[in-house]
């Protein structure tokens, strides 16, 4: 989230439910989170319990509840996944709604709850297997740190490590004392487009025709490499997608350097970039 420096005309919720409920069947587990459970510990409490479906999404910053809300997703795994419900309260309708997976409409970094003020998330459903193996291991850069070949398993605990570990040199997992942490995740998605995009980029297909670039390299391509300053604002020294703040700058500042890599890349290679964070009260 980036907020306006002038703050934001309305209430804020701040979802402080804890705790788990596991119902254990045969080969797996319906684990039910409460959304404001910090979610790296649910991730460490289902790798000890020896269920298999999450542990590549460790070391995310923020509360259980936020995660269905873009879908969060590292290393080769998402919560679509493994959600199989979400209960929400329905500001709407004024009432308490449990939504399957299919109806929480999940795509890439998106879903029917992002960028809308409609729902509120109280408590999230996944469906886990009991078993003290990942999920297989998708990722080349995960299965390189791991040592083994893409679409293999290892223990639980190793696959949290070994992402946690790939995740701290990148500044991706929240440290006071380092201020490339100090960013919202990733600024930008990776874009997703038809047609019309230079032949060398990293390019991976998608259902529907489409392909997945990488924003990362469209950034650095388009000259804008890690260390990038403007004003207080600057790209993280060690992830070129995280917008960091070293210098206690203004959501101001930062906005003016996600609008000139924005505009830098589309000029270099007339491609958009849209934002990851959802921006309140404010646009790019
Ligand atoms: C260093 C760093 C690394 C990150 N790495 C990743 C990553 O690898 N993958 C990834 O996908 N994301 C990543 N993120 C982004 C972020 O951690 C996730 O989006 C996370 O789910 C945000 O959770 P939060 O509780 O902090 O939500 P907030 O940031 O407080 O909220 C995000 C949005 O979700 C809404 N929201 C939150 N909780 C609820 C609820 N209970 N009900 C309704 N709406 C709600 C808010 O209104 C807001 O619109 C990273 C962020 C940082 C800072």
């Amino acid at each position: 989230m980036v907020i306006a420096d002038e703050g934001f005309p309305g209430t804020v919720l701040l979802i402080r439910s804890a705790g788990w409920d596991v119902t254990h069947l045969d080969d797996h587990a319906l684990v039910t989170v409460q959304a404001g459970h910090e979610w790296d510990q649910f991730v460490l409490g289902m790798v000890e319990l020896g269920y298999s479906g999450v542990e590549c999404l460790s070391g995310i910053p923020g509360a259980a509840g936020g995660t269905p809300i873009q879908n969060v997703g590292a290393y080769g795994q998402e919560v679509s996944e493994t959600i199989t419900r979400v209960t929400v309260y329905d500001r709407d309708e004024g009432e308490v709604r449990t939504l399957t997976s299919e109806e929480c409409l999940f795509a890439y970094r998106h879903s029917r709850f992002k960028r809308s003020d409609r729902w509120v998330v109280l408590d999230v459903t996944f469906r886990l297997r009991a078993d003290p193996l990942s999920a297989p291991i998708s990722f080349p850069e995960l299965a390189r740190r791991l040592e083994v070949p893409p679409g293999e398993r290892v223990p639980l605990a190793a696959a949290r490590e070994a992402v946690l570990e790939l995740r701290r040199r990148k500044g991706m997992v929240l440290d006071p004392g380092d201020p490339d942490t100090r960013s919202a995740g990733s600024f930008f998605t990776n874009p997703l487009v038809s047609g019309g995009y230079p032949s060398n980029a990293p390019a991976w297909p998608m259902p529907n025709g489409v392909v997945k670039l990488s924003a990362a390299w469209l950034i650095e391509n388009a000259g804008f490499h890690k260390g990038y300053r403007r004003g207080p604002a600057a790209i993280s020294s060690k992830h070129t997608l995280a917008l960091t703040n070293p210098d206690h700058g203004t959501t101001k500042d930062l906005l003016g350097l996600a609008a000139e890599i924005r505009d830098g890349v589309l000029d270099r290679f007339g491609v958009t970039l849209h934002p990851e964070v959802v921006l309140v009260n404010c646009t790019l």
